[in-house]
């Protein structure tokens, strides 16, 4: 039985790419164009519903706000009638709310989860040009000089439009998404070819911090097949894209001392060491010029790319060229592709701080020096086991390494010392195999809702919490992103590009509406 439906879906497969350039299959016509009709007739509701739920604040640090935000999905989804539930952890019952719903339908094949994430990175606001909860429209990027345009402006549903606020692309993007294309297929009686839950999640950036907790307590109502992740960008290229996994992460804090009190530079200078210095002195003992981390054994432990997704590496669109011309960068920093420079465990400076520069600068010795790291794991890496290679490289420059503020006695007794603690929230890599049938059967209905190539990578360089998902629930997930690429996620300026938000709700009614069925093996 297997075997048989597996031929079909290969058939189905050839079938696929070989019409890529022809017609696209039959069932992506009359829906498709459906589809298409309804999303056009509902953009200024869509987009005034997904500015409303902009404005409210999306960190997850902020518990009132997240519950508001929870709060207002939970409403969009009782009107849409998915049967919303609030879920959080029985012992951290003021966590930022999981918002569950759920779409069944008679005689479904199985089991989706689609997934996106409603709070956002931590916010600058003196670097945005306009409040991160203030949604603003532009005609274009800010970058190219976009101006304002109104709130009611026709032009604001055109596809260059951008919007700008905290969660525009990543990720309440997603939930818009999700709602929009259920409600498509909702109002033209198509019903969706397999039961549909529904997860938008409050704590991502956090690093998923209750997520393993809620899916744990939960684990019957979370049973499904795949989970489709709606979080992140298109390619580049702006084509389409399935992704297959995911990079882990971890941040971690690193302070170095000098005096213990700041000194005048001149009374001091040439005697009392700077602790600015050593930062860079062992920030840059960790990485060379070509990209390549000297910390001992750090590519150790990668499970290997299958012949499959190193295929799917090389057969994508090579437009690291153009990436880098739009970034103004002389050279990479590695003579490797971007995709697979991607499919290595990362060591990343995301700021560094000691002393002050511009209005505030004076002549003084800084009392300490610190970094954020940020380390990007692959699949294959422990958390724990990466951050401890590093702990052991920062001891073999010489350091002295505590997890503490040094007191005065350890001052007296190391000369060097390095404070070194891993920010809660880390998570391991996951990937699914791209040959998984039910994965690749979704893939393959983003390809046939698409009028060019799509792009398959084995894994994204962002991390989402892939690795808790099936560690939690033995299941599958992939990632299909909508959001354009230079959408400043994480950055000050978040945007999103309005023709992607129409097409990302077109390309999730598609695929919900027509996901083939896939044989799997459980
Ligand atoms: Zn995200």
């Amino acid at each position: 039985m297997q075997n048989a439906r597996r031929s079909l879906l290969s058939n189905a497969l050839i079938r696929f790419s070989v019409g890529l350039v022809a017609a696209l299959p039959a069932w992506a016509g009359p829906a498709a164009q459906e589809i298409g009709s309804y999303r056009t007739a509902h953009e200024a509701a869509i987009l005034d519903e997904f500015m409303e739920l902009l404005k409210i604040p999306n960190l997850a640090s902020d518990p009132g706000n997240s519950r508001r935000n929870a709060e207002a999905i939970a409403a969009m989804m009782r009107r849409r009638g998915l049967s919303p539930r609030m879920l959080e952890p029985r012992d951290k019952p003021d966590a930022p709310p999981l918002v569950y719903g759920e779409w069944k339908v008679p005689k479904a094949r199985q089991t989706l989860v689609l997934y996106a994430h409603y709070d956002g990175q931590p916010v600058n606001p003196s670097e945005w040009a306009t409040s991160p909860w203030t949604p603003t429209l532009r005609s274009a990027p800010l970058n190219a000089d976009g101006a304002v345009i109104a709130p009611d402006a026709a032009s604001r549903l055109q596809p260059e439009t951008r919007l700008y606020a905290r969660g525009a692309a990543d990720d309440k993007a997603g939930v818009i998404v999700i709602l929009n294309a259920l409600d498509a297929l909702r109002s033209l009686h198509l019903q969706p070819t397999d039961n549909l839950k529904i997860v938008f999640e409050g704590e991502e950036e956090a690093g998923s911090p209750h997520l393993r907790a809620i899916l744990e307590e939960n684990r019957q109502l979370f049973a499904a097949q795949l989970w489709i992740i709606c979080d992140g960008p298109v390619h580049q290229s702006g084509r389409k894209q399935v992704v297959y996994g995911a990079r882990g992460d971890e941040n971690v804090l690193l302070s170095v001392y000098g005096p213990n009190r700041p000194l005048h530079s001149g009374h001091y200078g040439n005697w009392a060491p700077n602790p600015a210095l050593r930062l860079a002195r062992l920030l840059s003992s960790m990485k060379d010029e070509q990209g390549q981390v000297h910390v001992r054994g750090w590519y150790d432990d990668i499970t290997p790319l299958g012949p499959t997704e190193r295929q799917a590496i090389a057969a994508t669109v090579d437009y690291d060229d153009t990436i880098r011309k739009q970034l103004g960068l002389g050279a990479p920093e590695t003579s490797r592709p971007l995709n697979e420079a991607i499919t290595l465990p990362s060591l990343n400076i995301n700021g560094m701080r000691s002393g002050n520069v511009g209005e505030q600068a004076s002549n003084m010795i800084p009392e300490t020096a610190s970094a954020v790291l940020d380390l990007r794991l692959v699949v294959g890496n422990d958390p724990q086991r990466q951050y401890e290679k590093l702990v052991d490289h920062v001891r073999l420059q010489g350091y002295y390494v505590i997890d503490h503020e040094p007191t005065a006695e350890e001052r007296l007794a190391h000369p060097l010392i390095a404070t070194m603690s891993l920010k809660p929230g880390s998570y391991a890599a996951a990937r699914t195999p791209m040959d998984d049938p039910l994965a690749h059967a979704i893939a393959d209905a983003v390809r046939a809702s698409s009028d060019q190539p799509i792009v398959e990578l084995p894994t994204s360089g962002g991390s989402l919490p892939l690795s808790i998902i099936s560690e939690a629930l033995q299941t599958h997930s992939i990632v299909v992103g909508i959001a354009n690429y230079d959408n400043n996620q994480h950055a000050a300026n978040e945007n999103l590009r309005i023709g992607n938000l129409w097409d990302g709700i077109d390309l999730y009614a598609a695929l919900l509406r027509h996901a083939p069925a896939a044989a799997r093996k459980h």
